[in-house]
């Protein structure tokens, strides 16, 4: 099979957990037998932006924040196509929240991986939505005021189908959530706990090694929404990884269309063999 790899060099900090993810997502991938002309990658401005030129494949780099409508609408004009959305957890938490909402609760069959490194990496280590309360960053010397959002309180209030959750150096796992994730029936939401060395001194690599612990090691039952939203919830001790919660027996937000049931062909198709000649001839 053709390869992901790309001659360009990746520009990631040492130890970045960019690295981990990235390669995960290739394996996932590669392992579920897709050409890189087989997916449709979409990425937002951030640290994890950078990587949509150090991968072969079609890809769009869009807006700080808006990666979700721009994925939804080319995974609606080719459901045919699986389509993967990163975004930051500045980014999803602040000005795309809104997009992050209406991703979740519409349903729509895409892959999010969401770069959660508690910072705004790429502009300099700003606290975002998701810094723990009271850590000094760039822009809050003396720590953030506000309370940390509970994103994945936030996250489950919105009845999601899928919520995964893993780390950026447990590579294994990470390729195994996104192969699960790209086979899901509507909006996964996978969230990739992310070491970022220069700016996050507080959620480290070695916090994670820590702290981290397979629910699949506990007979987890990912279809029970309220043990998994609790453990999800509480990462006081530690902090559970691997799938937390799926459901896959509610018609996704394409199925649900009515003009589209029945049909056997896609949007792009359609439009492809459309002869608009006339139309155009009308408008000159
Ligand atoms: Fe990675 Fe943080 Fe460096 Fe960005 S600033 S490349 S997230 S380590
Ligand atoms: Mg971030």
């Amino acid at each position: 099979m053709q390869s992901y790899s790309c001659v360009n060099k990746c520009t990631w900090c040492d130890g970045c957990g960019d690295y981990g993810i990235w390669t995960a997502v290739k394996r996932a991938l590669t392992e579920s037998g897709l050409a890189p002309w087989q997916v449709c990658l979409c990425f937002d401005v951030g640290c994890h932006g950078n990587g949509s030129d150090k991968l072969q494949g079609y890809r769009f780099h869009g807006l700080h924040g808006r990666v979700i409508p721009f994925a939804a609408g080319a995974k609606l004009a080719n459901p045919k196509l699986p389509v993967i959305a990163f975004g930051g957890d500045g980014a999803s938490f602040s000005e795309g929240i809104g997009h992050l909402v209406h991703g979740i609760r519409s349903d729509y069959p895409i892959v999010f991986v969401l770069h959660n490194n508690a910072n705004y990496g790429l502009t300099l280590g700003q606290a975002s939505a998701l810094t723990w309360q009271g850590q000094k960053m760039n822009t809050a010397p003396n720590g953030i005021p506000e309370h940390t959002l509970p994103s994945m309180d936030f996250v489950f209030s919105l009845e999601p189908t899928f919520v995964a959750r893993s780390f950026s150096g447990d590579i294994p796992q990470m390729t195994e959530i996104m192969k699960a994730a790209l086979k899901h029936r509507g909006f996964a939401f996978v969230d990739i706990l992310q070491a970022c060395p220069t700016w996050n001194h507080f959620a480290t690599h070695e916090y994670f090694l820590e702290h981290c612990y397979d629910v699949t090691t506990e007979g987890h039952d990912t279809s029970d929404f309220v043990k998994a939203r609790a453990i999800a919830v509480d990462t006081s001790k530690r902090i559970s990884t691997g799938i937390l919660y799926q459901r896959e027996d509610i018609p996704d937000f394409y199925e649900k269309l009515v003009p589209r049931q029945g049909k056997t062909t896609t949007p792009v198709e359609e439009v492809a063999i459309t002869d608009v000649t006339a139309y155009m001839k009308k408008l000159l």
